[in-house]
């Protein structure tokens, strides 16, 4: 229950390791947030700027209007779960959620309701007296949870909370926990190397690099409406197809791409420019070359492999460049190495960027 708002945070640990550049964003009270970005890249750091652990070089940070700096600790209202269990283990489920309420001098009748609540908000009310060493992996993370709740915290800071957790069950979890964060009216912020959980589990996404955002949006916006080259690169798995632009006076602009041209999505980039197509693999197909087929480019299969669900389909194109097809299998039938096919480009699902002056290697270096 609180907004959460970073204005222009730089922290540079030592003499110049800028682990976090110019971060700005808010985070509307009750969102769920992810924050994802390759190793490195200050994930750690932004949470710690949030749980108050490290201070900002430069910037401030708010909850709710107000300057943290200035918000003494425990008036910060903060729950942590992170991947490793912070649960005392010699003491039963019941004892470790009253832990925090204790601590805080609460008295008895208070803390019995609160862990009682606490309790039933995670569907741990038979679990009371277990002991740790009794709980799976996913009941310990719920103790975590409820004493988050017991704690009355109103932000809950998330390092990795899945990781310990085997892949189907992490799925689960993922669910009951977006759940138990909205019925709580929790502000949440989730820093995982999992996209896939990312883009499922949250309101919106924060993508770093360098310690730098690159784009905060919905998990949809990120899929369909990448801004820039490095998410198209780094959320899901794309291609980028290097071109000139032939037209751009109509809604999809006319690509030239080595001696053919295709049509993508106008970015209002002018006539002439360099430019570089981004496309998902799940979102152009290859076909037999035929006089049907609309707005596509031709090449050659490099391979066609099945993935059980899906086949990989690498083709070289004309231009020499080499792009791969994430396909749904349909049916076991199989393109041949070699075979001339047609990459069918769905100008409506395509992304066009100017092309980075640095080069496209150089502007997706981690
Ligand atoms: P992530 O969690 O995304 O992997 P971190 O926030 O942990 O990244 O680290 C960002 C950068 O800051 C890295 O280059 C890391 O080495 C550096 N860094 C993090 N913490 C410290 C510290 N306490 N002292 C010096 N450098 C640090
Ligand atoms: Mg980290």
């Amino acid at each position: 229950m609180t907004e959460i708002q970073f204005k222009h945070v730089t922290k540079i640990f030592g003499k110049k390791v800028e682990a976090v550049k110019d971060l700005s964003f808010i985070i509307e009270d009750g969102e769920y947030v992810s924050l994802i970005g390759p190793s490195g890249c200050g994930k750690t750091t932004t949470l710690r700027l949030l749980a108050g652990t490290v201070l900002p070089t430069r910037g401030k940070i708010f909850f709710d209007n107000e300057e943290v700096e200035k918000l003494p600790i425990q008036k910060r209202n903060l729950g942590f779960v992170f991947q490793h269990f912070a649960i005392f283990p010699h003491m039963n489920v019941w004892e470790n959620i009253a832990y925090g309420p204790t601590v805080k001098g609460k008295r008895k009748s208070e803390i019995e309701e609160l862990v009682e609540h606490s309790l039933s908000s995670v569907q741990m009310k038979k679990r009371a007296e277990s002991f740790p060493s009794e709980l799976s992996a996913p009941e310990l993370q719920k103790v975590s949870l409820a004493r988050v709740i017991a704690a009355e915290a109103k932000i809950l800071l998330l390092d990795e909370p899945l990781g310990a957790l085997d892949q189907k069950i992490r799925e689960e979890f993922q669910f009951f926990l977006r759940d138990f964060v909205k019925k709580q009216g929790l502000t949440a912020i989730h820093v995982t190397h999992d996209q896939a959980e990312a883009l499922s589990i949250s309101d919106k996404v924060i993508v770093l690099n360098k310690g730098q955002l690159i784009q905060m949006g919905t998990p949809e916006d990120l899929i369909f409406s990448p801004t820039n080259l490095f998410t198209s690169f780094f959320v899901g798995e794309s291609d980028f197809i290097e071109g000139y632009i032939l037209d751009d006076s109509t809604r999809f602009s006319k690509v030239r791409v080595g001696l053919e041209s295709v049509y993508v999505q106008n970015a209002g980039i002018s006539k002439g420019e360099r430019v570089v197509i981004a496309i998902r693999r799940e979102f152009f197909d290859v076909k037999k070359p035929n006089k049907n087929n609309e707005n596509f480019l031709t090449g050659k299969i490099i391979s066609d492999k099945f993935l059980g669900l899906f086949r990989r389909v690498k083709v070289l194109l004309k231009n020499q460049q080499i792009i791969e097809a994430k396909i749904h299998a349909k049916s076991p039938i199989k393109f041949k190495e070699n075979e001339t096919v047609h990459v069918i480009i769905d100008p409506s699902r395509t992304r066009c960027f100017e092309f980075p002056k640095e080069g496209i290697q150089k502007s997706l270096e981690m």
